[in-house]
Order: structure tokens, then C-alpha cells, then sequence
């Protein structure tokens, strides 16, 4: 397992140059360190999730990598080069987590207006059909809906054909099926040698989506590893039952109650349920069931209780 995490390799094994690093980088906004001395490589055709509560650093360590912002120490790299560079920023994509467009523009004149930026854009129709926007062309930004904003957003990432793209909350404000459209766009990316680096707060995205799995906290790396890793890493599992009364059990690492429902979260779940047995609860509907994502970041942050 220890190989799996902290590893610093495509996930297809591959020992390529990075596209995108992060060498020890700090950032300060007057008193808040919000990037304390993060390392981070990025190789092609991986898709990595930047994870981390709220005020950890993902927008900001996304914004050195871009470009935006400068670290105070360390460095930033995109193919090898300052990304701060133009001819560098050609071959990268973005979205930004808040959005807004022209309201009197129409999607149509925003994609063409992102196109001309680029040297080797992609058609408008090839944007609208990958991005679920055909039929909508001629439609101002100033009347679509939540939804239809935040795919022209990601479609406006990819216009420039990048080789890298950012993703910061790509699928907030998404239904489901817009959803896993998008994961379907992302995979079919990276499978042809793209790197995806997204943020989001939906672990279930991360489970299904992310090769690779970066966890911040307070400005630095907590922890990385596949999904996997990470949550064997954590090593809990959940013990679910209905039960009268829960009796003081030893060595559980949290419980959930829900109208007499409990999940109860422990290393060593055989252990549990025999004391549940010894000391005569009367349970029903007994479940044991590895740990999710999500409790395995809780855990991970020490957010859990
Ligand atoms: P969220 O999940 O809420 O989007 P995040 O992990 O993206 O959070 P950042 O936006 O990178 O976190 O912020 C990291 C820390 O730096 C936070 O404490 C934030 O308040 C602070 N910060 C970020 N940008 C600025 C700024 N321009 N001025 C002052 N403080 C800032």
C-alpha cells in the first residue's frame, strides 16, 4: 500500500516528465500561510483529484499552477516552463469555481470568442456536441440555466484543445446526468494522454473518477495515493445495524445514530460485533462494509466528529 501512495507516477505506470509540478511552494495572503511548502507532480493522461475542507489551499495551489498567483518560495512548472509564460498558457484549459458570462452574448459568439485565442482550437460544433450544448447556440448567457452556465464553462476549458486542463468545482450546480456526461468527457480526456486536475467537495466524483487522489490540509499535503490507498490507509470499516440501545463499546472510532439505526466505524469490526454479541445487544440488520471516501477524508482532516 505504501508503494501506492506518495507515489509521484502516472497511473499507468509510466515514469514520464511531469506537465505540471508544484516545488515546494509557499503563499501567504497577509497573515494566512495558505500554501505551506507543497510538492506536487502532474503527469499525462492521469486524472487528479485536489481534496481538502474548505480554506485548505486547492483554489490557491490551482492558481500558482496557472499562473495566477506567484508563490512567495518555491516553484511552479507547466511543460517544464514558468506558467506565467503566454506561450505556455496556449496549451492549458481552466475553469474557474465562480462563473460569469456576458449576459447578451450568445454561447455560440462566447465559444468563438475563446477559439480565436488559441492556435489550434476546436470546432464550435465539436464543442456544443461534446459539452451537451447543441441546440443552444444562439441562446444569450444572460438566460440559460445554472446547469447549461457551468457546461459552457467546462466547454470554454477544453475550447483551446489543451493538453492540461483545471478544473475548480467543475460539477457544482450539475444534475446527475449532466454529471456523468462530464466524467464520461474527462475520462475520454485523459485517455488520450490529457491531464485533468480538479477540485471538488463530491468524493463519490473522486471514487469514480480519479486515478489519483491529493489530500490537503492547512496548506500542505496530508496525504496522496489512489482511492484505494487512501482508504485502506485509514483502515476503518462501517457496522451497520437497528438496535434498542447501542451498549459502551471499546475501540470505535465514531458513531452515527439515525432513529434507532447505528453505523458505527472501527478498525477491527470482527471485534466489535463480538462485544456486541457479549454484552447482549440485541441487533438486527447487521452489515459490515469498507470505509467511503468520505470517511476516510474525515478521518484523514480530524473532522470526523
Ligand atoms: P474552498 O474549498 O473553500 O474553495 P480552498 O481549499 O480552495 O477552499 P483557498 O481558496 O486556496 O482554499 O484558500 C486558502 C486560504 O487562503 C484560506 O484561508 C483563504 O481565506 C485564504 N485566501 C485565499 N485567497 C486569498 C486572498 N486573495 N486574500 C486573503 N486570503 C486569501
Amino acid at each position: 500500500m505504501q508503494d501506492e501512495l506518495h507515489t509521484n507516477r502516472a497511473g499507468n505506470g509510466s515514469s514520464a516528465q511531469p506537465v505540471a509540478s508544484l516545488q515546494s511552494v509557499y503563499k501567504h495572503f497577509e497573515n494566512i500561510e495558505a500554501l505551506q511548502g507543497i510538492n506536487l507532480a502532474l503527469f499525462p493522461g492521469e486524472i487528479v483529484a485536489l481534496l481538502g475542507p474548505n480554506g485548505a489551499g486547492k483554489t490557491t495551489a490551482l492558481n500558482v499552477l496557472l499562473g495566477r498567483r506567484h508563490p512567495d518560495r518555491g516553484e511552479a512548472r507547466l511543460f517544464g516552463e514558468d506558467p506565467r509564460k503566454p506561450e505556455v498558457r496556449r496549451w492549458i484549459g481552466a475553469t474557474p469555481q465562480e462563473i460569469s458570462f456576458p449576459p447578451t452574448l450568445t454561447i455560440a459568439e462566447i465559444i468563438d470568442l475563446v477559439r480565436v485565442h488559441y492556435p489550434e482550437p476546436l470546432a464550435r460544433l465539436e464543442v456544443l456536441k461534446r459539452f451537451g450544448l447543441t441546440g443552444l447556440e444562439q441562446r444569450q448567457a444572460g438566460g440559460l440555466s445554472g446547469g447549461q452556465r457551468r457546461r459552457l464553462a467546462i466547454a470554454l476549458a477544453f475550447v483551446g484543445n489543451p493538453r492540461v486542463v483545471f478544473l475548480d468545482e467543475p460539477t457544482t450546480g450539475l444534475d446527475v446526468e449532466a454529471r456523468r456526461e462530464l466524467w464520461q468527457v474527462l475520462r475520454s480526456y485523459a485517455s488520450g494522454g490529457g491531464l485533468v486536475l480538479l477540485t471538488t467537495h463530491y468524493l463519490e466524483e473522486i471514487e469514480e473518477l480519479a486515478d489519483r487522489v491529493v489530500v490537503l490540509h492547512h496548506g500542505s499535503v496530508l496525504i496522496e495515493g489512489s482511492v484505494d490507498a487512501i482508504k485502506a490507509c485509514v483502515g476503518l470499516k462501517q457496522i451497520r445495524f437497528s438496535a434498542p440501545a447501542l451498549p459502551s463499546l471499546p475501540n470505535v472510532a465514531r458513531i452515527v445514530e439515525e432513529n434507532q439505526r447505528y453505523c458505527l466505524y472501527a478498525i477491527d469490526a470482527d471485534a466489535v460485533v463480538r462485544e456486541l454479541v457479549r454484552q447482549g445487544c440485541e441487533f438486527r440488520g447487521l452489515e459490515v462494509l469498507p470505509t467511503s471516501l468520505e470517511d476516510a477524508f474525515l478521518v484523514l482532516t480530524g473532522d470526523e466528529h
